[in-house]
């Protein structure tokens, strides 16, 4: 039987940017990955924070060479309205920019990368079992050929994103609070695009603050649409070789125009029901990273963000354990991670109940104000001295409430 120091199950961000990182510091390192790479991802729109932990893990130097899509801000429309926020005018310093990228060619980069430091990646390897202990963790797995292997490491990093391998194994899932939701989205050819609508995200609201639609940019001239809603909605927009879904884009002014002609280049694709949350993110002899803890909604973007900053984080957790030191899982990682996700959270809950958008389609926006939220929007959801970030829970109904008595009395 192979006995390394971590395994860690799946090759997405979350797991890419934790083995990278043990690595470095000389751990023998594994990673299991259920699927043969370049494969397809969703979560193409990427927020400056995460080029910090790309950086820290040692991976942002193979992606720069790559030339993905440069992003430096994100619009919101509704109807006539219009906001458009800067990465270059916020409050927090940090990264002014990232990218939109193609998730199978993002993916496959850092795998590469993280291959090229060291760590063993094993792809179209399933993890099937899982037994934890304290100091010896043993993991059985399924290879391309169907044949069941058993590897032992001292520490598990689960990074399996949707596959949600321990969550499962160890009955650690919860309900997601939020209103089950679907997508469909595909990639469409983009040859009208302006130069403008390559940098940006761009979100429009529609149904009332029920429902929204994506389109992001890549290098290669082609467009990321997906639209957001109802289940049943969403189920109906992925019927008709797509024809139901090309219809419903013509429905957005920006989007008019640019995609009437526009080949998909594959059928739109569904995914329902993505909001979950987990019932603690740590265990004897293991981790969870990435969407194996909680995954919120795609509304701001944040997904790659928080897997690529708690792969880090459980990383660095991890090798504190190893070498002997006390780890306070739950202080030191948890609730450091969930600190971030319920700033989201108060965003995302803001966005559905109008609140977030009766501020940023106000007639006026002050613009310190508009600067802090736009780090939010950046990622930079750890910085306490951040009122749009300490005051997350409140600050958004507030607001929202003088502008509505504000414009009602214009
Ligand atoms: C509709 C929608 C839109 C989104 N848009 C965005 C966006 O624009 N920007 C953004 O940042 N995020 C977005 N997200 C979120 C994003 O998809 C995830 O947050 C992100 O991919 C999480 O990365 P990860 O590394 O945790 O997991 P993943 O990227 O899912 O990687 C996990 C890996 O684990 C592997 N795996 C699973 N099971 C096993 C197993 N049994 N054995 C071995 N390997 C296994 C999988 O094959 C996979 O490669 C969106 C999500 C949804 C639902």
């Amino acid at each position: 039987m192979q006995t390394i120091d971590v395994l860690v199950i799946g090759a997405g961000p979350a797991g890419t940017v934790a083995a990278s990182y043990l690595v470095k510091q000389g751990y023998k390192v594994s990673i299991l990955e259920k699927e043969k790479f370049p494969r397809f991802q969703i979560g193409e729109s990427l927020l400056p924070c995460c080029m910090e932990y790309l950086d820290e893990s040692g991976l942002l130097e193979a992606v720069i060479p790559k030339g993905f899509q440069k992003k430096t801000g994100a619009a919101f429309m509704r109807g006539e309205k219009r906001c458009e926020f800067y990465f270059s005018e916020q409050y927090t310093k940090g990264w002014t920019w990232t990218w939109q990228v193609k998730r199978a060619d993002f993916d496959l980069t850092l795998a590469e990368a993280t291959r090229a430091k060291g760590v063993d990646v094993l792809f179209e390897c399933e993890v099937i079992s899982v037994q934890c202990s304290p100091d010896r963790q043993i993991v059985e797995y399924k290879d391309p050929e169907g044949a069941l292997h058993v590897i032992e490491s001292k520490f598990i990093i689960d990074s399996s994103g949707y596959g949600r391998v321990l969550p499962r194994l160890f009955d650690l899932s919860k309900p997601s609070a939020f209103t089950p939701r679907g997508a469909v989205f595909s990639h469409l050819e983009d040859i009208n695009r302006t130069e403008d609508a390559s940098n940006n995200i761009f979100v429009h609201s529609f149904d009332n603050n029920r429902s929204w639609i994506w389109a992001i940019p890549f290098s290669d001239g082609s467009t990321s649409v997906g639209i957001v809603g109802d289940q049943e909605k969403i189920v109906e927009l992925t019927e008709n070789n797509g024809e139901k879904y090309k219809e419903f884009i013509q429905n957005f002014a920006d989007l008019k125009g640019r995609f009437k002609e526009s080949k998909l280049k594959f059928e739109p694709k569904n995914i329902l029901g993505y909001s979950i949350g987990v019932k603690q993110m740590f265990g004897e002899g293991f981790v969870l990273s990435g969407n194996s803890t909680e995954f919120l909604d795609p509304i701001f973007s944040s997904g790659v963000t928080f897997a690529t900053a708690s792969g880090l984080l459980s990383a660095k957790m991890t090798h504190k354990h190893l070498q002997g030191e006390a780890v306070d899982w739950k202080t030191d990682y948890e609730d450091v991670i969930q600190k971030g996700i319920d700033v989201f959270r108060s965003y995302v809950s803001g966005w559905y109940n109008g609140d977030f958008q009766t501020i940023v389609f106000a007639k006026e926006i002050d613009l310190d104000f508009k600067n802090q939220i736009c780090s939010v929007l950046a990622g930079y959801v750890w910085d306490q001295s951040n009122p749009f970030v300490k005051k997350h829970d409140t600050i958004l109904g507030t607001l929202a409430k003088v502008i509505r008595m504000k414009e009602r009395e214009v």
